[in-house]
């Protein structure tokens, strides 16, 4: 072999050499790679998990004139995990804990802001509002639906039925005065004794909606029964609003003493809804 020869072979060898070890190095490479992202992975699945996403308190915009919006005001009894065929009325008024949660994540997800009625009524809110309420005050509220919004730092109302204070499924004074200091609930009335609003006599219906008033000026029909008469006690009473259980969505045009509102069940879709607004 001439030297030419040999010094060709060389410069082959030298040129593999570079080769042979880059190999391995695009393997390490391809492997710190995967590892990165299937950590990446696992850590967004822990953020998903333990962290909630909190709700931010959007600043109102006082400059858009509101009438036009359609809030929706989302109606609520029971949050529980009941099913009993001899009850339908308290299984179709029943929604699950995790039917609630996944509400509340859905209402987040879509950046609306939950608002009590008496912002609503007060007009400074932002436009994508929306109201969750709950009739007649029953303690599974304060089990199964308060912890969620405290964890969502999420706004809600409860209409109080207050002759059923205290007793065997209803809130307690106590709980009621925890939730309301909390500033994330406010306690409207529904009446002393749920009676029907528009075949009572007027002095029942007057002592049923005065009696039940407290600092609160939101007011919910029982069963959502009402008439001219009951209106204008209600108005006389001091309240501002009063939800009924026609379906609708609301706007700030309506007459704020029949505004409709949402049933949510088990099985509504809520997205759908929050769709057409
Ligand atoms: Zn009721």
């Amino acid at each position: 072999m001439t030297n030419k020869h040999k010094h060709i072979k060389e410069i082959i060898h030298q040129k593999m050499a570079w080769w042979y070890l880059s190999v391995p190095f695009f393997m390490i490479l391809f492997l710190l790679l995967s590892i990165k992202n299937l950590y990446a992975i696992s850590f967004d699945y822990s953020i998903e998990k333990y962290k909630p996403i909190k709700q931010k308190t959007q600043p109102a915009d006082t400059n858009v004139v509101l009438n036009e919006y359609r809030i929706p005001i989302l109606m609520f009894h029971y949050i529980r995990d009941y099913q009993n065929s001899q009850d339908s009325i308290g299984t179709n008024l029943s929604v699950s804990p995790k039917k609630f949660e996944d509400t509340i994540n859905l209402i987040i997800k879509n950046n609306y802001s939950t608002v009590t009625m008496s912002e609503f009524v007060s007009k400074k809110i932002n436009p994508k509002s929306i109201v969750l309420t709950f009739d007649d005050g029953y303690s599974d509220f304060y089990q199964n639906a308060y912890p969620i919004l405290k964890k969502y730092n999420v706004k809600a109302v409860v209409y109080i039925i207050t002759g059923k204070t205290n007793q065997g499924g209803y809130l307690s004074q106590a709980q009621i005065d925890e939730m309301s200091a909390s500033g994330l609930v406010e306690i409207g009335a529904h009446s002393v004794h749920h009676l029907d609003l528009a075949r009572s006599t007027e002095n029942s219906v007057q002592s049923e909606i005065i009696n039940s008033k407290n600092q609160s000026t939101s007011f919910c029909y029982p069963s959502g029964k009402y008439n001219d008469q009951t209106i204008e006690i209600v108005k006389n009473a001091g309240y501002l609003s009063a939800v009924t259980t026609k379906s609708g969505i609301a706007t700030q045009k309506n007459n704020m003493f029949t505004l409709p509102r949402i049933r949510i069940q088990n099985n509504t879709d809520l997205q759908k809804i929050i769709d057409t607004l």
